[in-house]
């Protein structure tokens, strides 16, 4: 492997050089939504290309598996090192294809950064396990093996984190990828894994495939027996039927799907620590998050006090391109956001919410909606029952604890939930209620990548992140010793 500065500097040139993007006859365009500028044509991959890229992986992943897990790990860990080093260049790429301001897209370096240098260290503590069977008669060594070749599919609300979050494991774990951003922002992952190429990723181990037709490519891919796992990243509807493709060759799923998180405000919250929190939990990506807040029950006692905080902060929101300076809030993907915006507010309005600030769409250019504010939203509002997957803070309010927690389970979705208390019992009984995979406690930002991150219900299957995330790239598998007692 070379050195580091060698692998630096030629990582430099790549990125002086452009994107690296591949050449093909048909493309798509790419293009910022701030601005309807178009950034790049990308190729457009057809079923045969699929199949090649399954074929490439595929045949590279046999000498990846047999490589240690120290070699493996220091190949991520200098992934890792160049994701950091062009980190400048990654977040200017990420806002550019995303919109988020470029404050947002640093953070998104760092945090998608950190899934790469977690699993570095992870994958050199392998972790089988040595056990007799209770009559002692044979001793069990339980083995990790890679799963085998793996389909990644990512949506384009955090294009650095849901790729890394994906292809890091599977690498630890000895897999061969083929993975498929989404059409709106697959810049960014070129980008990240020419630098995987560079940090010693063998060629074709990470194949790239973006493609405007996207149920050609898992009609494709997921029927195809080489493969062996499918980690989707995206919407519960797409996710079914993934799961339903899945099943005919019984693949390995592992699922993030849709939100519809409950934030809940009780009157014992610190005011301060709930309105920031809130405001974290709803706005970061401009409210397009899966973990997003987006039922927010607030008790009576500090409702008004509340709301007003909440208000005063969403109204100063600057609203604006993402790479302008002082841009809290970019614009949303594309104009279909937008007009959901409008469908929301005005339904939820039309039985009986207040705007309190917000509430209408900026005329002109890109697809800028403001930060908004709607109280006394009834729970039978698209915003209550839906993903609002926007700028858009949905308050209910709310008298005692029983009532609000059958409300907030309310659901069939179950990633996240939050709940703000200074009363230590309370809190934890609370979250230990709640039906999600995870529960933000006096804070709005619950993510990192030492955590297992997944959802119940219809909000997916599996985990990323933590050793749970490299568990979904393995098979466990036993050898039963027979044992001959004769000492
Ligand atoms: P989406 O489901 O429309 O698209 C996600 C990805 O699936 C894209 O790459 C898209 O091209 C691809 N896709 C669409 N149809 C497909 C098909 N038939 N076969 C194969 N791939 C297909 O979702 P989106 O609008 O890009 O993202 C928003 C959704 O993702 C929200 O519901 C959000 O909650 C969810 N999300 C979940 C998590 C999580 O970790 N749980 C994280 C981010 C986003």
């Amino acid at each position: 492997m070379a050195p580091a500065n060698a692998v630096r500097a030629a990582a430099a040139a790549v990125v002086v050089g452009g994107l690296g993007l591949p050449a093909s006859s048909r493309t798509f365009n790419v293009v910022n939504p701030s601005t309807g500028e178009v950034i790049a044509g990308v190729a457009d991959r057809d079923a045969e290309y699929a199949s090649e890229a399954v074929a490439a992986a595929e045949a590279a992943g046999r000498q990846w598996a047999a490589r240690t897990p120290r070699q493996r790990a220091d190949v991520l860990r200098q992934w890792y090192d160049l994701i950091i080093d062009h980190g400048e260049d990654i977040a200017l790429l990420i806002t550019r294809e995303m919109g988020k301001p470029l404050a947002e897209s640093r953070a998104e370096v760092s945090y998608g950064g950190d899934f790469v240098r977690w699993y570095a260290e992870e994958v050199v503590r392998p972790g089988g396990t040595v056990r007799d069977v209770p009559a002692g008669s044979a001793t069990l060594l339980t083995r990790r093996a890679p799963v085998g070749l793996s389909v990644l599919i990512t949506p384009w609300n955090f294009p650095l984190a849901m790729a890394t979050r994906k292809i890091a494991p599977a690498l630890a774990a000895g897999c061969p990828v083929v993975i498929k951003p989404a059409a709106l922002t697959p810049l960014t992952t070129y980008y990240v894994v020419n630098l995987a190429l560079l940090a010693g990723v063998p060629a074709d181990l990470i194949q790239v495939v973006t493609t405007t037709d996207p149920s050609t490519f898992s009609q494709t891919v997921l029927r195809d027996p080489r493969v062996r796992k499918v980690s989707f990243t995206g919407s519960t509807y797409v996710g079914k039927l993934l799961l339903r493709l899945a099943a005919d060759n019984v693949l390995r799923s592992s699922m993030e799907l849709g939100g519809n998180a409950p934030l809940i405000v009780f009157d014992d919250a610190d005011l301060e620590r709930a309105v920031n929190g809130a405001y974290a939990a709803k706005m970061r990506n401009g409210g397009q998050s899966c973990i997003a807040a987006n039922r927010i029950y607030v008790q009576d006692g500090i409702a008004e006090a509340f709301v007003e905080g909440l208000t005063e902060k969403m109204a100063s929101v600057r609203l604006g391109d993402g790479l302008a300076d002082h841009v809290d809030l970019g614009p949303l993907i594309d104009k279909h956001a937008v007009t959901g915006m409008h469908q929301i507010i005005d339904d939820a309005v039309a039985r009986g919410a207040t705007i309190r600030t917000g509430g209408q769409a900026i005329a002109g250019a890109g697809n800028f909606f403001p930060a908004t504010v709607l109280d006394y939203v009834p729970a039978d509002a698209d915003a209550a029952r839906n993903e609002i997957f926007g700028p858009i803070a949905a308050i209910q309010r709310f008298s005692d604890q029983a009532e609000v927690l059958e409300r907030a389970n309310a659901t069939d979705f179950g990633l996240a939930g939050y709940v703000f208390t200074e009363n230590l019992d309370r809190a934890l009984n609370v979250a230990d209620a709640l039906d999600t995979g995870l529960v933000g406690i006096n804070q709005g930002v619950p993510s990192n990548a030492a955590a297992p991150f997944g959802g119940t219900k219809q909000s997916g299957l599996g985990r990323e992140g933590s050793s749970e995330g490299l568990d979904e790239y393995q098979e466990i598998r036993f050898y039963n010793v027979a044992r001959r007692h004769t000492i």
